[in-house]
């Protein structure tokens, strides 16, 4: 890998997100000391991602800002990367996606069986929506099962999709737990061509960081 790569943390919260403590302006200092690049993917808003890509000093002409959001849907979670518009959640899976893609975006599908997690998509989901997924996000640092990780990577080999990872912080000690470094690219299209050679470097991050969100979704009710 060149030093020209780009190094992403491909799944963060702001407090667009009632569960995350992180102010965009937290995550563009530890961005810009740490050298990562954040994708910002708030629970159904591209608000903040919005946001933190409009600020004047976060610019780094080459990356172009990756607009997101985890949408909820009726079986689970979708990551649309490169989106423009807000997408309503408690869609269907099926129109959730086409939503992605009728904006040009990319869909990935986040923490994939996570045996803890509700908002998870159950393989047989994906399976039945495999021609309109275009990457599984077989990272996640807040994923508690290393066996969940392991069944994600297996699934992704077998069926042929790309794989990205994320640290999924809603605070900043689990800031780029997991990032993604991949060669500069300027589309959609490049980025899905250049991930597939990505170096993905995952780690855990401590369960009781859940707490926080607990308390935050609680606190902001
Ligand atoms: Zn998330």
């Amino acid at each position: 890998m060149d030093s020209d790569n780009i190094i992403l943390d491909m799944h963060i919260h702001s407090h667009y997100s009632r569960d995350s403590i992180l102010s965009l302006k937290e995550i563009s200092s530890y961005a810009r000391r740490e050298g990562v690049t954040p994708v910002i993917c708030d629970h159904n808003s591209i608000q903040g991602s919005l946001k933190y890509n409009q600020l004047d000093y976060f610019h780094d002409d080459h990356v172009p800002s990756i607009i997101s959001a985890e949408i909820k849907t009726t079986k689970g979670e979708i990551i649309g990367l490169f989106i423009n518009e807000e997408i309503p959640p408690y869609l269907s899976p099926e129109e959730t996606l086409d939503i992605i893609m009728d904006q040009g975006g990319i869909a990935v599908i986040p923490h994939p069986g996570d045996r803890y997690r509700k908002s998870a998509m159950k393989y047989e989901i994906i399976s039945s929506l495999l021609p309109k997924i275009h990457t599984i996000e077989v990272y996640n640092s807040r994923t508690l099962s290393p066996g969940d990780i392991i069944s994600a990577k297996k699934y992704a080999t077998e069926h042929g999709l790309l794989v990205t990872g994320g640290s999924d912080a809603h605070c900043r000690w689990e800031l780029f737990r997991t990032t993604v470094r991949i060669a500069p690219f300027d589309s959609p299209k490049e980025f899905l061509k250049n991930l597939r050679y990505a170096d993905i470097r995952y780690k855990r991050s401590l369960p009781m960081y859940h707490l926080i969100s607990i308390m935050s979704r609680r606190l902001r009710k």
